[in-house]
């Protein structure tokens, strides 16, 4: 992480009295063991106590909150349910933790417009909630979705099974209320469709805390499909198993939800909730199909005969409620149930295109083999969406670092097939060091004056995203692209 600024921590005492003046004692947290419980998100091998915890109640503190900040030169840590896997929200020594846990109200339902007006300490799942009364629901739907806050899936632009059909954050937010660092309070989009001028809300979503602070977020909401049914198909190979996605795909279905698992994973999920997967199969292919009663059992015939051209050896078809929530249930628990195999695993989530699918599942378990380290897959396998688990040891010396060049290469081996980084699961810090490996120098300058124009000072969520100059030179390493050495300027080490 950058190196703390050494006047701020000096002023430690003064920057809490200042936060004090502007919020009843109970919103901001001084004491260690108070800030302790914010040390790390969901990636707890990465841990920083912050200098502060901030907990405003609504827009107006945290404008407050963010002006003094911008003011003071204190750099600003926004923070949801602290679910990252990317380390989006590791704390920094030299900031504040901004907490949007107590915003968590939802300020309109409106079925006429289908929308929802929530602020983003509300759950992902706490919407649904909200409005299955009335037959409807918000798509999005992170495994997560019971702790996740809205707020932290637009940050993420968070997807989850469902996301095939119905995309994913970007596609189902129509606006966000958004404060700068200054403190200055914006709003983009609304409850119409179109908004003039730039796409702003696509700028937003999955902008990882580093443009402002999402205060209030308007989301599209469904209607619940009137029936869905699933399969569970087993198949001898990854590569028959890949072969079946792209076949369902380019015969233009589009299931609402596409999920493979490999071997290792079928058999520690199997463990965890017995629903009878088979454990004879390398490949589990979960395939939902919703809609209509008609076009479902339609569709059911048309992905069964699918899947036998591609020789499943598995076919089962759920006849009830109850047998299709059992074919999710292990797919859902498959990363508690990791926890049951392994001591520690590193969470990888990188997208490749379909057709890499057996190629790359191939080259995971070489470099499994040569890491000496054991893998489990769970992938959203509709939008190549990779989620190889890493499993190690932490408390053997040196299992982590390997764990780490492991999953860095899985990553590279995304972005060679012609994917990207990240699914769904951001950048943050984890995979900071890797962007060179997709975008160019010029990219990265482009994304930075992005940066720059929403925050010119660098306060908001410091050390994220963009890789640090100092770690290259520390790993002896540096990007080169094009031949040209990037910031010439500066002094080599
Ligand atoms: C068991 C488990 C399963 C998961 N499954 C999925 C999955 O299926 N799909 C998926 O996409 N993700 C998944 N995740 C990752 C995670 O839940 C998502 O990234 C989620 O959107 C994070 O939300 P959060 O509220 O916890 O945000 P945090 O972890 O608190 O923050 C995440 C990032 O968003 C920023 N941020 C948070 N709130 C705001 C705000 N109001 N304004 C500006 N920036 C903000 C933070 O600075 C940070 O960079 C999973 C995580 C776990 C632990």
């Amino acid at each position: 992480m950058p190196e703390p600024q050494a006047a701020i921590l000096a002023r430690r005492d003064v920057i809490v009295a200042g936060l004090r003046a502007l919020l009843p004692d109970a919103c901001v947290i001084a004491d260690e063991t108070g800030r302790r419980a914010y040390e790390c998100d969901a990636v707890s091998a990465y841990r920083q106590l912050p200098l502060a915890v901030v907990l405003p109640r609504n827009t107006a503190e945290v404008s407050a909150v963010l002006r003094y900040c911008h003011e003071e030169g204190v750099p600003v840590v926004p923070r949801g349910a602290g679910t990252s896997l990317s380390g989006g929200a590791l704390p920094v020594a030299d900031g504040i933790i901004l907490g949007l846990g107590k915003l968590n109200k939802i300020l309109d339902i409106d079925f006429a417009n289908r929308a929802v007006v929530a602020q983003p300490g509300v759950t992902n799942l706490g919407i649904t909630n909200a409005v299955q009364h009335a037959g409807f629901y918000y798509a999005p739907d992170p495994s997560s979705q019971i702790a996740c806050t809205i707020g932290g899936n637009v940050a993420e632009n968070s997807g989850g099974v469902h996301c095939l059909k119905y995309g994913l954050t970007t596609n189902n937010i129509l606006g966000v209320e958004l404060v700068q660092m200054d403190g200055t309070v914006l709003r983009f989009g609304g409850k119409a469709l179109e908004a003039g001028g730039y796409d702003w809300l696509g700028l937003l979503t999955g902008s990882e805390g580093l443009l402002g602070v999402v205060t209030e977020v308007t989301v599209r909401i469904l209607r619940k499909p009137a029936t869905a049914r699933a399969l569970l198909l087993g198949f001898p190979s990854s590569e028959q198993g890949g072969d079946c996605v792209g076949k369902i795909i380019a015969a233009g279905i589009i299931p609402g939800g596409m999920e493979m698992m490999d071997r290792p994973a079928i058999h520690a999920t199997e463990a965890f909730v017995n629903v009878g997967y088979p454990l004879d199969v390398e490949a589990l292919l979960i395939v939902e199909l919703d809609g209509p009663p008609v076009e479902v059992d339609y569709l059911i015939e048309r992905v069964s005969a699918i899947a036998d051209s591609c020789s499943a050896v598995t076919k089962r078809i759920s006849v009830n409620e109850a047998e299709r929530m059992a074919f999710w249930a292990g797919r859902k628990a498959a990363f508690p149930a990791a926890g049951r195999i392994s001591p520690d695993y590193l969470c990888m989530d990188g997208t490749i295109p379909r057709r890499a699918l057996s190629q790359v599942l191939t080259r995971m378990t070489e470099l499994s083999k040569q890491y000496g380290l054991g893998l489990a897959n769970v992938f959203h396998a509709g939008d190549g969406n990779l989620h190889p688990l890493i499993l190690f040891d932490a408390n053997k010396p040196g299992e982590f670092e390997k764990a780490e060049a492991f999953g860095a290469d899985i990553l590279r081996l995304c972005v060679d097939v012609g994917g990207v980084l990240t699914g769904e699961h951001g950048v943050g810090v984890e995979k900071r060091e890797l962007m060179p490996c997709m975008f160019s120098e010029i990219d990265l300058d482009q994304q930075k004056r992005v940066k720059e124009a929403f925050d010119p000072q660098g306060l908001l969520n410091p050390g994220k995203v963009f890789p640090l100059l100092h770690r290259c030179a520390e790993g002896g390493q540096m990007h080169v692209a094009g031949g040209a050495i990037p910031h010439p300027d500066l002094p080599r080490f």
